[in-house]
C-alpha cells in the first residue's frame, strides 16, 4: 500500500546523502550515477548485465535487478517505457520503494497515459514519482547549464515527491511541483517541443522581411527595369537586404512594447486588472523576449552590412565617378553644415540605440536577470527600451530627413521601406507618451495595484495572466 510513512522512510535516508539505486546502464543511467557519486551518493546500478561495468562511474555497484532494489528505497527508473516489462515481475519486491521515472517519448501522443501513470499501473506496490525527464544525460554528466538546473516533479504522494526534491537539491537542482501524477504526460512533452515560444517571433520575423524585402525589389528594381530599362538586380544582396534588416528590426523592437502599451488601454478599458486578456495578446506578451532577441539580429544584421559599405565595388565606382566629374568640371565638393549635423546626427541616435538593444538582449539572458530585482528588471527592459526604440526611431526619421514630403522619393506612389517601417514604432512611442502623463498613469498603477472601478459586488473575475507584472 503507498502510504506517505513507507515514503517518509524513504526521506530519512536521504536527508544526507545515501543510496539510490539506478535501473539501467545506459546513457541516462550513467551519468545520473555520476552525478551522485560526485554529491556523495551511494549509486547500486541493477542491470540486465551486472558483470559489465566497464563504462560504469567509478565507485557504484552493479548487480541484478532483484538484488538492487533491495540496497535502496529510492529507485530511478532509467530504462525506456517499451522495455518497462521486466518490472512487472519484480511487483511485490518493489512494496513501498519509490520509483521514479525519467523516460520521455518519441513523439507527442504516443501513449493513450502517461509512462509514469503506465508504470504505476505496472507496479501498484510501489509509489511514482515522474522527475527528471526534462534534464538531458548531457547536462547531468557536465554540471548542468542554468536551464538545465531544474528538475519539474510531479506524483501522488508529498513524501516521495519530497524524498526527489531532497535528491535533486543534494545534486545542486533546483525543484518545481507540478501536482499529481496526471500532469506527467504534461512533462512528458516538454522535451518534445521545438522552440514554443519562438514560433511566433520566427513567423512574423520571417513575414516581415520577406514583405520588406520583396516591397525593396519592386520599387528599386523592378521599377528601375520597366521605368528605364536599367538592371539594378546587383543591389539585391546589399542595398535591399540592408534595407529590410532595419525595418524588420525596428518594427519587431516596438512589437515588444505595443503589446503592453495595449494591455494598459485595455485595463484602463475594464477598470480591472482581474480580467483576462485575450488570447491573442497573452501569446504575444509571453514572447517578447523572443521578439526583442529577433530584432536585435536583425540589427546587428544591419550594422554588419552597413559596415562593408565602404569596401563594396558600387560604391566605391561611383565615389570614383564622382571625384572624376569634379576635377573634369572642375567644380569644389562644398561643404553643408546642415548635412553635417544629419548625418552625425543620425550615425549618433543608431549607435546609441543600438547600444541600449544590445543592453536589452543582455539582460534578457537567464544569469543576468536573475541576478536583478524586479524593479531594476522593470527599468531596464521598460525606461531604457523604449528608450532604444526612441533612439531607433530617430536614427530612421534623421535618415529620411526630407524625403518624407518630396515627391521624388516615391516610385509608383510607393514611398521608401523605412517611411512604412516607421509607423508602428510612432504609434507604440505615442501610445507610450500618452500612457505616462499623470491622468493616465495614476489609473493605470491604481489598477495594478488591485483598484476596480465597478469594485462593489463584482467577484473576483477568472484570475488569468492579467496579474503577471506587466513591463511596459
Ligand atoms: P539507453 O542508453 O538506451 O539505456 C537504456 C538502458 O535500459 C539500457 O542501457 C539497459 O540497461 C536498459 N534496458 C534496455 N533494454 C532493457 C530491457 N529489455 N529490460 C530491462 N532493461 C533494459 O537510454 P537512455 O538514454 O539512458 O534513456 C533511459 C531513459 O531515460 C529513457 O526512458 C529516456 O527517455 C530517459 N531520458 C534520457 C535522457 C538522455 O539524455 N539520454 C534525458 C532524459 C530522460 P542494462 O543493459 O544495464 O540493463
Amino acid at each position: 500500500m503507498k502510504t506517505d510513512s513507507i515514503a517518509m522512510a524513504a526521506l530519512g535516508g536521504l536527508h544526507k546523502p545515501g543510496v539510490v539505486c539506478i535501473f539501467g546502464t545506459g546513457d541516462f543511467g550513467r551519468s545520473l550515477g555520476f552525478r551522485l557519486l560526485q554529491a556523495g551518493y551511494e549509486v547500486v546500478y541493477g542491470s540486465r548485465h551486472p558483470g559489465n561495468s566497464a563504462l560504469l562511474p567509478e565507485g557504484a555497484k552493479v548487480m541484478t535487478h532483484q538484488e538492487a532494489l533491495k540496497t535502496a528505497q529510492v529507485i530511478v527508473v532509467a530504462v525506456h517505457r517499451e522495455q518497462y516489462g521486466f518490472l512487472a515481475p519484480l511487483s511485490s519486491a518493489l512494496e513501498g520503494k519509490i520509483l521514479v521515472d525519467v523516460s520521455n517519448n518519441l513523439r507527442r501522443g504516443q501513449y493513450l497515459e502517461s509512462n509514469a501513470e503506465y508504470l504505476s499501473m505496472l507496479v501498484p506496490e510501489a509509489t511514482v514519482v515522474k522527475a527528471f525527464n526534462t534534464i538531458s544525460a548531457w547536462a547531468l554528466q557536465s554540471g548542468g547549464l542554468d536551464a538545465n538546473r531544474q528538475v519539474l516533479i510531479c506524483g501522488d504522494c508529498a513524501g516521495a515527491k519530497q524524498a526527489v526534491v531532497d535528491l535533486a537539491h543534494g545534486l545542486q537542482l533546483t525543484t518545481l511541483d507540478r501536482g499529481s501524477l496526471r500532469a506527467a504526460s504534461e512533462l512528458e512533452d516538454i522535451p518534445l517541443q521545438l522552440f514554443p515560444l519562438w514560433r511566433l517571433p520566427l513567423y512574423i520575423s520571417a513575414g516581415l522581411l520577406a514583405a520588406f524585402f520583396i516591397y525593396n525589389v519592386i520599387r528599386d528594381v523592378v521599377h528601375a527595369r520597366v521605368t528605364d530599362g536599367e538592371d539594378k538586380s546587383f543591389r539585391i544582396m546589399i542595398s535591399l537586404a540592408n534595407k529590410a534588416f532595419p525595418a524588420v528590426a525596428l518594427v519587431m523592437l516596438s512589437l515588444c512594447y505595443l503589446p503592453g502599451a495595449m494591455a494598459a488601454v485595455l485595463q484602463l478599458y475594464n477598470g480591472t486588472k482581474y480580467r483576462r486578456f485575450p488570447d491573442w495578446l497573452d501569446r504575444w506578451m509571453l514572447c517578447r523576449k523572443q521578439l526583442g532577441l529577433s530584432a536585435l539580429g536583425f540589427a546587428f544584421l544591419h550594422v554588419l552590412y552597413t559596415l562593408v559599405i565602404p569596401i563594396r565595388y558600387y560604391v566605391t565606382q561611383r565615389r570614383a565617378t564622382f571625384y572624376t566629374n569634379l576635377i573634369k568640371e572642375n567644380k569644389t565638393y562644398e561643404f553643408n553644415p546642415v548635412m553635417a549635423w544629419r548625418s552625425d546626427s543620425y550615425l549618433s541616435m543608431g549607435m546609441l540605440g543600438f547600444a541600449l538593444f544590445i543592453l536589452l538582449g543582455i539582460t534578457s539572458l537567464p544569469s543576468i536577470s536573475n541576478s536583478l530585482n524586479w524593479r531594476e528588471f522593470s527599468f531596464i527592459q521598460s525606461k531604457l527600451g523604449h528608450t532604444a526604440l526612441l533612439l531607433c526611431t530617430a536614427h530612421t526619421f534623421l535618415y529620411g530627413w526630407d524625403n518624407f514630403l518630396n515627391s521624388n522619393a516615391y516610385k509608383w506612389c510607393m514611398p521608401r521601406s523605412y517611411i512604412l517601417a516607421l509607423v508602428v514604432p510612432c504609434v507604440v512611442l505615442v501610445l507610450k507618451a500618452v500612457l505616462i502623463t499623470p491622468c493616465m498613469d495614476r489609473p493605470v498603477t491604481r489598477i495594478r495595484q488591485g483598484w476596480e472601478r465597478n469594485a462593489r459586488g463584482r467577484a473576483p473575475a477568472d484570475n488569468g495572466s492579467s496579474h503577471r507584472p506587466l513591463i511596459l
